[in-house]
């Protein structure tokens, strides 16, 4: 420690007058303090005391050390500078004078007092000057450790440890008139405890032993230092996550932060500076986003600290976790002098915890209660365009039932509501179906919507808008209807058998096997597609693309073993009823049922799979498929009533097509060689006709509705089924006993549940080309838009004044209402299907695909031909 410089002595009035300007001050104090100032210090005490007036001192007052002068005979305070005072609690020098250590003496005072005494002891004061000169000097000089209370007003209840050193002075009298003793101690007091050096000590023994995690980081996040317990921790920490060789770490701020459960993250203040943006993933970005949003918080704007909560892991199982807390403060560090950020890192109590978790539980609410406002309002908006509601009332009736076995009351309102619901007749169809589709209100315009109702309404159009029957179609109705006049079908003209295969005859002469040309082959190889294209099929088969499928996919299920049916023979069946399909018709011809019969094999392999679908399910599929249309006439049920076709009379207007379907495949598979169940039993043969018969009914769309009401009440269960499959003996179908019982299956399904999977799944099939690629969809469509054009004419011939709705080729056609299609049939209906079963899921994308080239279409108001030249350059 510097030795205190005093004023040297001014004997000459001559020179200059003391100035109290700061740089005398510095020149006169500070300077001679330096620590080479030992041995000037001793030079100056050769000499003897020197004398001092009190005005000498004034200058003292500058220095942030206490110096006083103390009359030790007393023990009364003379003068002191300004620290003095204020150690003292005194504000001015006469409050001080006189002042004496009196309240605080003890301990302290006595060595004190002492050690002053020994300093200005009367005998060495009285020696000579030549020899008592150096011998002065150092009895002048005394320094004592001692304690001294804090005295001043405020300053802290203890014991300041100063070290205190005398030194004997004489002072001169002044004209002052206060009378002022000659011999005085000069005293400094410097306090230990502002010693830098021992508070640094203190500070370090403070950090090194602190349990709390302390980090000094410069603002770019390095570490500069951190306490103990802090490194080790993380060091072993890394190690454990990267392996003890592995130093490609480094402990800083980033990594640190990346320890943290980034879902689970609070930051305060919130909204200052930039947000961490919710689409970065990656923990190491977050961590940089993080680390410019601190440097914003505390440098930019200036936020007295920045705190942010996280689940960090656990100190001693780091695979657990906890809350812990960072709280970061701008700080500089002390040898750059640079700007750094401290932190800090505590352990969150158990109620902010708490408190941290039901913040994520409200944020969860919230989130849930915005979405549920949205649906609410999209459920209450009906007359938003695009959103259908397809709730039939039996829907309904089971929700309010559900909803009063859930123990709520069901308002008066509901009641009212669902009795004028069941009055209605089609308890399954839509409730609002006809508002939708013929009040335009949907966006169902004109004949789009009257095309849909017609199609899916049992009652059909005319009841609804009472439309008669003009006068010339009721007079040559029954003229141009000779019988079968409209069934000009190829049975008689072999229109279908020009191609590579033998024809089947009546002679017996039965083909010796299907085409295995290397063409076929390729084609067949993608049976298994979702996106299969029967249109080539028909190409490499020379027009036999159904019996060429057929075999192929008996032979691969192996169902001429498993049922011991004689596979020549089913060739012949199949050629046979191949040839029941008129090429003459653009739509309903072999082509559309190869495509349907490929996709129930890939819905029954791929989709329902053992737990629905048993051997004896998937025959009867593949076989409703290959007849389905059977016989077809190319024109639709509403046609056959409407001028009294023969099918109409035999079956009542009730399904007539499907019905004939039906009834001419199994007269057929019933008549010699066609007879191919000849060696199955009578019990399998009566469960196949009775899925076959359930199946191909199923595909009339006047119960479509009623069909898929029926399938939606099962098709949790059976998504559950999918997703949970009952042990490998449910494979099986049941016994015919179990089916005939009508008891449940291993599988947990009825039989009746069975039937209703299988002929939904027919139903997806007959529109399988709605998930066919763009291009082959397309042509699909087209198809059938001329074959309906081709009933329009048929309708003109026999005389009616108006055609049904989208059949007229001078009006638009079916390309025009492919999205009102979609969204009333054809979505609610794959959707469905593939909850039930999920693994069909591919289909819903290819069919969303076609949906959005539909609307694009109707949007763009594409011509069909432009369409196709857009979907093949893609
Ligand atoms: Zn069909």
């Amino acid at each position: 420690p510097a030795e205190l410089g005093l004023p040297p002595p001014k004997p000459s009035s001559s020179s200059p007058p003391l100035t109290r300007s700061f740089s005398d001050k510095r020149q006169r104090f500070v300077e001679p303090s330096g620590p080479g100032d030992e041995a000037a210090a001793a030079t100056t005490t050769e000499r003897p005391p020197e004398a001092y007036e009190l005005r000498h001192f004034a200058s003292m007052d500058e220095l942030e050390t206490p110096v006083w002068l103390l009359n030790p005979r007393s023990r009364k305070n003379v003068w002191g500078n300004k620290a003095a005072l204020s150690l003292y609690g005194k504000r001015s020098v006469e409050d001080f004078r006189g002042l004496s250590l009196a309240h605080c003496e003890g301990d302290f005072a006595k060595p004190f007092f002492d050690e002053a005494a020994r300093v200005l002891s009367p005998s060495r004061n009285s020696s000579s000057p030549s020899a008592g000169s150096s011998a002065r000097s150092q009895a002048a000089r005394g320094q004592l450790q001692c304690r001294l209370p804090g005295l001043g007003p405020g300053s802290p209840q203890l014991h300041y440890v100063f070290t205190v050193r005398f030194r004997g002075v004489r002072l001169l009298s002044e004209a002052s008139g206060i009378s002022l003793p000659s011999e005085v101690c000069l005293v400094t007091a410097e306090s230990s405890l502002f010693n830098s050096m021992n508070q640094s000590l203190r500070a370090l023994e403070m950090l090194k032993s602190s349990p709390i995690f302390t980090f000094l980081f410069s603002t770019e996040g390095q570490l500069l230092t951190a306490n103990p317990c802090a490194v080790t921790f993380y060091e072993s920490f890394f190690e454990r996550k990267y392996g003890a060789a592995s130093r490609t770490w480094v402990l800083d701020l980033r990594s640190i932060l990346c320890c943290g459960d980034w879902d689970e993250t609070v930051s305060y203040p919130d909204n200052n500076g930039p947000a961490l943006d919710p689409s970065v993933q990656a923990k190491e970005k977050k961590a940089e986003k993080l680390l410019e949003h601190i440097q914003h918080v505390l440098f930019v704007e200036k936020f007295e600290s920045f705190r942010i909560q996280m689940k960090m892991p656990k100190r001693r199982d780091p695979s657990k976790h906890r809350w812990v807390e960072f709280e970061m403060w701008a700080a500089k560090d002390p040898i750059t002098q640079l700007q750094a950020i401290l932190v800090n890192q505590t352990n969150m109590q158990e109620t902010k915890k708490l408190e941290l978790e039901l913040k994520d539980k409200r944020d969860d609410l919230e989130t849930r209660n915005k979405q549920l406002q949205v649906e609410l309002k999209r459920a209450k908006g009906h007359g938003a365009k695009g959103s259908l509601d397809l709730d039939n009332t039996v829907d309904k009736t089971i929700a309010l039932l559900d909803s009063i076995m859930a123990g709520k009351q069901p308002g008066k309102e509901d009641i009212q509501r669902l009795k004028q619901a069941l009055r209605t007749q089609n308890l399954r169809a839509p409730n609002r179906l006809e508002e939708m589709l013929l009040s335009n209100k949907k966006g169902f315009e004109g004949e789009v919507g009257l095309s849909l109702f017609e199609m899916l309404n049992p009652k059909g159009l005319k009841d609804v808008l009472a439309q008669p029957l003009s006068a010339r179609e009721n007079s040559n109705a029954k003229k141009s209807l000779s019988r079968n006049s409209t069934m000009d079908l190829d049975t008689e003209d072999e229109g279908g058998n020009e191609g590579g295969l033998e024809p089947a005859s009546e002679d017996g002469v039965i083909p010796r096997g299907i085409d295995q040309s290397k063409p076929v082959l390729e084609v067949l190889e993608t049976v298994d597609d979702w996106l299969f294209d029967a249109f080539k099929l028909e190409e490499v088969t020379g027009g036999h693309p159904l019996s060429v499928l057929a075999c192929h996919l008996f032979k691969r299920l192996n169902m001429f073993e498993t049922f011991e049916i004689n596979e020549t023979q089913f060739l012949h069946f199949a050629l046979k009823i191949e040839s029941g399909y008129p090429v003459s018709n653009a739509y309903h011809n072999r082509t559309h049922v190869a495509n349907v019969l490929q996709s129930m094999y890939t819905l029954l392999t791929k989709g329902l799979g053992p737990e629905v679908a048993g051997d004896e399910e998937i025959l009867a599929g593949l076989l409703a498929a290959l007849i389905h249309d059977y016989e077809h006439k190319g024109v639709n049920n509403d046609f056959l009533v409407r001028f009294q076709d023969d099918l109409a009379l035999k079956y009542n207007d009730r399904s007539p097509l499907e019905n004939h379907h039906i009834s001419a495949a199994f007269d057929v598979m019933l008549t010699k060689p066609y007879d191919i169940f000849a060696n199955t039993s009578l019990e399998v043969f009566i469960k196949l006709r009775k899925l076959v018969v359930a199946m191909v009914l199923a595909t009339d769309m006047k119960i479509h509705f009623e069909v898929l009401g029926r399938f939606r009440l099962i098709e949790k269960k059976l998504g559950r089924l999918s997703s949970d499959p009952v042990g490998s003996e449910g494979c099986s179908s049941p016994s015919a006993e179990e089916a005939q019982s009508g008891s449940a299956d291993s599988s947990g399904l009825q039989p009746e549940e069975v039937s209703l999977a299988l002929q939904v799944c027919l139903k997806c099939a007959d529109i399988g080309h709605v998930y066919c690629d763009s291009s082959v969809h397309l042509r699909w469509v087209q198809k059938l838009e001329q074959e309906f054009f081709a009933q329009g004419d048929r309708e003109e011939e026999n005389g009616a004044i108006t055609k049904s709705p989208l059949m007229d080729r001078e009006k638009a056609g079916i390309t025009k209402s492919q999205v009102g299609f979609f969204k009333v049939v054809v979505v609610p209906l794959f959707a469905s299907f593939c909850a039930a079963f999920p693994s069909t899921a591919p289909m819903l994308e290819s069919l969303h695909r076609n949906l959005k080239l539909w609307a694009k279409i109707e949007e763009d108001q594409l011509e069909i031909s432009e369409v196709f030249d857009v979907v093949l350059s893609d």
